[in-house]
């Protein structure tokens, strides 16, 4: 990305782009909207990413799935999101537009795919995506660069998805931007007696749904949304559940009784950390409390990996235990700024997020916003690592957003253009009031979350004006 060019010239570039999951697609309409030429290499035969269902995946006594299976998604899971807030901003998901069953406001994974099929369609995409193509490396070409603040093109290596040897084929682009998901490559901790324990361990990544836990005695380690969403599936078909994590005792629910049930659901209970896995079954806790006898089936619900595989040799980047350095805004490597990282930061919402980042991306590719010169963005990505280590803030966190996803918003905006729009207001309410509900009725937040009628006055025109 050019940070020297002054011209109100719009300049085409020619743009790889990793991946057509909803940050590849947003990102490519931006991209053909700024008038560049851009090819999306998508390893999977459909666009969607993440929510493309896949229930074929083999249950395996092991946290190494038994295929490759880009997908986490899980057969029954609702969005813990309410569907407008999710919504590219100028692509109401709505009914309306999208003609499809779903009407819930938190609904099913099949119509957030459905809304990313028909956002496709109507910005036209699927020319541009070439499905079934793995990215294998992405090279810089610095002796070819042709001006340092652009940083160098690259040469592309794909592969037909799968045969690492078979359909290989080079190109080169001016730029890569990475969109290649971080829900894929399981975390698993490290527990005490895991070879030797006799029960079932497999990761949330592997999970489609309860019916093979029938009766069984499951523990479910990781409180995060997937833990708490998978536990309670799992109590409705298991004879007994533990939730396992660390901050057990910070759970809205939590009424210091280790018998006492999660919820409605009598057999789903909640417990500390794992202590250890025991050759006879049982499981042990890191706090005083009763052992888990007999346990069938350990599900770690601990997350993921972040994987840049195809980048290891580009030295634009170090990745250490999910925290991707030196990056400026969380987005370019300073010394590299011919490549941009979509969609590092988590506890945000994605969709409208990728988009900005997007958008500030294409258009400093073609010359109408601007990055700063590689000492300013080094000195701003500094700034950050030094506020991280100030306040011990561990590797795997330095991309997690939270509260200041909305400020950071505002920043991708504002850098993108002043034609850009800032995100409006009832989108950080209804997520606030969503994050409520979800915080103190966990069962039924979905259901029976209660917006207030200006929230839903304001998202109402706002989806209405878009559609127009
Ligand atoms: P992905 O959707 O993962 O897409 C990445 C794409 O890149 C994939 O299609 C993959 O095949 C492709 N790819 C990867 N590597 C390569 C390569 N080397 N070559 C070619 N192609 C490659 N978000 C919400 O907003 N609301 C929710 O309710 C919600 N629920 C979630 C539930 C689960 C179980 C999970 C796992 C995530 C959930 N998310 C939710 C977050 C979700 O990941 C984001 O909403 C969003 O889908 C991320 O999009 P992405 O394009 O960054 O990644």
């Amino acid at each position: 990305m050019c940070s020297g060019d002054r011209s109100q010239h719009r300049k085409s570039k020619r743009v790889a782009v990793v991946g057509a999951g909803a940050a590849g697609l947003v990102v490519l309409r931006e991209l053909l909207r700024e008038g560049h030429t851009a090819t999306v290499f998508e390893q999977e035969e459909r666009l969607g990413g993440t929510w493309v269902y896949d229930g074929s995946v083999p249950l395996t006594n092991g946290c190494k799935p038994a295929k490759h299976v880009h997908t986490s998604m899980y057969k029954h899971l609702r969005t813990n999101l309410p569907r407008e807030l999710m919504s590219f901003t100028d692509f109401p998901f709505v009914q309306e537009v999208m003609h499809s069953v779903d009407a819930r406001r938190f609904c099913g994974h099949a119509e957030v795919l459905a809304y990313l099929e028909a956002f496709a369609a109507f910005y036209r995409l699927r020319p541009h995506i070439r499905y079934g193509r793995r990215v294998l490396h992405a090279l810089p070409l610095w002796e070819d660069a042709t001006a340092v603040d652009c940083g160098p093109r690259w040469r592309v290596t794909t592969c037909s998805a799968g045969r690492a040897d078979q359909g290989v084929e080079e190109a080169v682009f001016d730029a890569v931007l990475v969109c290649n998901g971080h829900y894929s490559v399981p975390r698993t901790p490290a527990v005490a007696g895991a070879a030797e324990f006799p029960g079932a361990q497999m990761h949330s990544h592997s999970y489609r749904d309860a019916r093979p836990f029938a009766g069984q005695t499951v523990v479910v380690v990781g409180a995060s949304a997937s833990g708490e969403d998978i536990g309670r599936e799992v109590a409705d078909c298991a004879g007994m559940v533990y939730l396992s994590a660390r901050n057990w005792h910070t759970a809205p629910d939590w009424d210091g009784a280790w018998d006492a049930p999660v919820g409605r659901r009598r057999n789903l209970l909640r417990r500390p950390e794992l202590g250890a896995l025991l050759p006879d079954g049982d499981v042990t806790w890191a706090h005083d409390c009763p052992p888990a006898a007999h346990v069938d089936t350990v599900i770690y619900a601990t997350g993921y990996h972040y994987t840049f595989d195809f980048l290891e040799d580009s030295g634009a980047f170090t990745l250490h235990d999910n925290r991707v350095a030196p990056l400026y805004q969380h987005v370019v490597p300073p010394a590299c700024p011919s490549l941009a990282l979509i969609g590092l930061p988590w506890k945000v919402v994605p969709f409208p997020q990728h988009e900005l980042q997007g958008k500030w991306v294409a258009r400093v590719l073609s010359g109408r916003a601007r990055l700063p010169a590689r000492p300013a963005m080094e000195a701003v990505a500094a700034e950050h690592s030094a506020q991280l280590a100030a306040r011990r803030v561990p590797a795997r966190k330095a991309h997690l957003l939270g509260d200041a996803q909305w400020a950071y918003n505002d920043w991708l905006a504002a850098a993108a253009g002043p034609d850009v729009e800032l995100l409006p207001a009832w989108r950080s309410e209804m997520y606030d009031l969503t994050g409520e509900g979800k915080r103190t009725a966990p069962d039924s937040y979905r259901d029976d979350t209660a917006y207030p009628p200006h929230l839903l006055a304001a998202v109402e025109a706002d989806m209405r004006r878009q559609v127009q």
